[in-house]
């Protein structure tokens, strides 16, 4: 579960308003594992589309954001030019992974996603049981909490013009789902429960304040702990936001050829590396530039060798990455 929310305020509003002037069919690309070398990368995208579809890498238009000050954060590419079938095939392929870079793909306007965060603080188990009992403390606790009520009744568009106030809260609340996630706590395994719901309204901005009302949710029970909303997880893989790093699901995929939890520190510093690198021999051949001709030799080269000597010295980290890396990094600012 991805969130257009997120990935939308890594790009600047400047940016988006050019976005919004190119014409359709035009779909996003997110680059796992940083985007530091920014013309390299660009090269490694259209190869990978091009190999996709079959087409030659040249007769379509890639928009490139501006570098990420922490090189890592994953930032949305604009594809354009595609003819549509083609484009809705790469949108419906969702990930195309290779050993040289991992994309996935993205709707242009994407639909808003009904994650709502992570509830932890109850004592229940990952099981079935565990499952059903976290739901109704939390559908219980939705259901007496008048700003949310209030909130969803009025702002209930997707759920149609026909649909009233009293039904709208009804499908609302019956559509509350959790699934169970293991995060280890201070050595500890601590079950903490993904929410999702139908998102009642299309509006980001509202769908934004229906999960801060969200956020405000203390569920005290005398039976199961006192739960309340987690910052959401920021998976450093892939774009989603209801899992941490070191539990994405995607590298257990058979013959998944992109990142892991013990590579994508060393793939990130790799990036910021090529990317520092790639600015350095800009400078010097813009110097060296003023008085001959012949500046552009040296940019391409060099790229290779600090990605994979970057990604050699960083399989040593591994053990403490997993457990040291901090929370700031895995997790969003929204609450
Ligand atoms: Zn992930």
């Amino acid at each position: 579960m991805y969130s257009p929310e997120q990935l939308l305020q890594g790009v600047p509003a400047d940016l988006i308003r050019m976005y919004e002037d190119v014409a359709f069919p035009k779909f996003f690309l997110v680059v796992s594992g940083g985007n530091g070398a920014v013309m390299r990368t660009h090269g490694l995208i259209r190869d990978a589309i091009a190999n996709y579809i079959n087409i030659d890498p040249t007769t379509f238009t890639l928009g490139t954001p501006p570098t990420a000050a922490n090189g890592s954060s994953p930032t949305l590419w604009l594809a354009a030019d595609i003819p549509d079938p083609l484009a809705q095939g790469i949108v419906d392929a969702r990930i195309l992974s290779s050993t040289n870079i991992t994309l996935y793909t993205l709707p242009y306007n994407m639909p808003i996603i009904g994650f709502v965060g992570v509830f932890a603080g109850f004592t229940l188990p990952n099981t079935v049981m565990g499952a059903n009992t976290a739901r109704d403390l939390i559908g219980t606790a939705v259901q007496g909490n008048s700003e949310i009520s209030q909130f969803v009744q009025t702002h209930r568009d997707a759920f149609g013009p026909q649909v009233s106030s009293g039904e709208a809260w009804g499908t609302f609340l019956a559509s509350i789902t959790v699934h169970g996630i293991v995060l280890i706590v201070n050595d500890t395994n601590t079950v903490a429960w993904r929410l999702h719901v139908t998102p009642p309204t299309n509006d980001r901005e509202s769908w934004s304040q229906l999960r801060r009302l969200f956020g405000k949710l203390r569920i005290m029970t005398a039976l199961h702990g006192t739960a309340q909303l987690q910052r959401a997880f920021k998976c450093r893989i892939c774009p989603a936001i209801d899992h941490p790093t070191p539990l994405c699901p995607l590298p257990d995929l058979p013959g998944w050829l992109g990142p892991t939890p013990a590579t994508i520190a060393a793939l990130e510093d790799a990036s910021r590396a090529a990317a520092a690198k790639a600015q350095e021999q800009m400078r010097l051949n813009t110097s060296a530039g003023e008085g001959g001709s012949n500046g552009r030799s040296g940019t391409g080269h060099g790229q290779g060798p600090p990605d994979a000597k970057a990604r050699r010295g960083g399989k040593g980290k591994r053990g403490g990455d997993f457990k040291g890396r901090g929370k700031r990094r895995e997790r969003d600012d929204f609450f």
